[in-house]
């Protein structure tokens, strides 16, 4: 299936050329695309070969190294294509698919990166255990990209999932505080709620992220609001190193006792998972406080704080078997634009309620119990956030 490269330009001077990225996507028909090959990568025709031989899902290609994946991105570009990137480092859930879903209802193609950074991780934190779920991943977006061809909707066309070689090509990455090598830093963004807690965690995600999108150059990037912070810091990076990126952030999908699903989860088990749920009641009582008119840090939080020392105090006094421990490491009130705490809430502006808990592993496994994956042992952080909108 070789296509000769002047077959290749004289079809990309017959397709239909709109400079305006929104008549673009208007005209774009991704169900009547098909593969071509050009110098050894497939790549997709914009023009509508009505040819249905074409397995829905054979277009996702996965890429390893940078090279390949820049000229299909150039390939792309030439076939006026825009690409959606979702960043993530795997282990996908239905919360990453709604923002693969998201990036296919704003763009003709959608590259979701699986790499697990270990420069976001501190030298204690939980990298090695961090789950691993490559074929399952690559089934479920094979199944998303099934369903996006049925509804006319962009394709999943790469998956990048470099090694940490590719990544990060002169030096071995460095998780110590002083951290060598070369790093986006932002502070004091970087430094509050998650970053206090894990001093290089920000450092690392930006700095990946600036990497992702150096090599992708995405039209528009999607991120989660489940990790509320990390979107303060891709609009800052996005902004500040003058990215030429659109910034889409993505709303939280949940359990439907309002768990904000995480790759994390599958290490709770049922007693842990339970009380986890913890968290999201704390914010949505301080929510509450503030849908009720209420203004300063104090009413509004006061609920939520209480809400996580009773639940505490409920566990502390059941028997070790049968309770779950957890640590609240933050409840906040904060500006939405910079993360910083807030003593009262602009009404122009809105806040952001966050929080993390620790759940502690569990102190006696029963027989038969669902402890979850690593036998209930490994700590689990769970953070949620609610955004209070603006009022004015
Ligand atoms: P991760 O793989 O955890 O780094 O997450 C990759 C992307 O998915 C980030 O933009 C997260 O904010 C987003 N994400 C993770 N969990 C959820 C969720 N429950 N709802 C929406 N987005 C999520």
């Amino acid at each position: 299936m070789a296509a000769h490269p002047s077959l290749l330009m004289a079809h990309l001077r017959t397709a239909a050329v709109s400079t305006a990225r929104a008549r673009l996507l208007r005209s774009f028909t991704p169900v009547v695309r098909a593969p071509i090959s050009y110098n050894g990568i497939r790549c997709l025709s914009t023009t509508a070969s009505r040819r249905s031989a074409f397995a829905v899902n054979d277009l996702t290609q996965v890429f390893h190294d940078v090279a390949p994946l820049r000229k299909f991105r150039r390939d792309l570009l030439l076939n006026q294509r825009t690409v959606g990137l979702v960043p993530t480092m795997g282990a996908l859930h239905s919360g990453h698919l709604s923002l693969v879903r998201r990036a296919a209802e704003e763009n003709t193609d959608v590259w979701v990166t699986i790499y697990v950074n270990p420069t976001q991780f501190g030298l204690n934190e939980d990298l090695a255990s961090y789950p691993k779920t490559w074929e399952t991943d690559m089934e479920m977006l094979r199944d998303l990209d099934r369903q996006l061809a049925r509804e006319g909707k962009g394709r999943i066309s790469a998956v990048f999932a470099p090694s940490t070689n590719t990544m990060y090509p002169t030096s071995p990455p460095d998780s110590s505080i002083p951290g060598v090598g070369s790093f986006i830093e932002m502070r004091p963004l970087g430094q509050l709620l998650e970053g206090a807690s894990r001093p290089v965690f920000f450092r690392g995600v930006a700095t990946v992220c600036m990497k992702l999108f150096n090599i992708c150059t995405p039209d528009s990037v999607y991120f989660g609001q489940k990790d509320a912070q990390q979107t303060v810091v891709i609009k800052k990076l996005v902004k500040d190193f003058h990215l030429d990126t659109k910034v889409v952030i993505c709303e939280t999908s949940r359990e439907p006792d309002g768990l904000a699903l995480s790759s994390r989860n599958v290490y709770l088990g049922e007693r842990r998972r339970k009380v986890g749920i913890v968290l999201n009641q704390a914010l949505r009582k301080a929510e509450a406080q503030y849908n009720s008119g209420k203004r300063l840090r104090g009413d509004i939080l006061w609920p939520a704080v209480d809400h996580g020392d009773r639940v505490q105090h409920e566990q502390d006094n059941l028997q070790p078997s049968k309770r779950a421990l957890f640590q609240v490491d933050y409840i906040s009130l904060a500006d939405p634009d910079t993360m910083e705490e807030v003593e009262k809430v602009d009404e122009t502006k809105g806040a952001i309620l966050s929080g993390a808990v620790k759940m502690m592993p569990l102190e006696e496994p029963q027989e038969g119990e669902d402890l979850g994956l690593g036998g209930g042992q490994v700590a689990v952080r769970l953070i949620d956030n609610i955004v209070l909108k603006p009022t004015q």
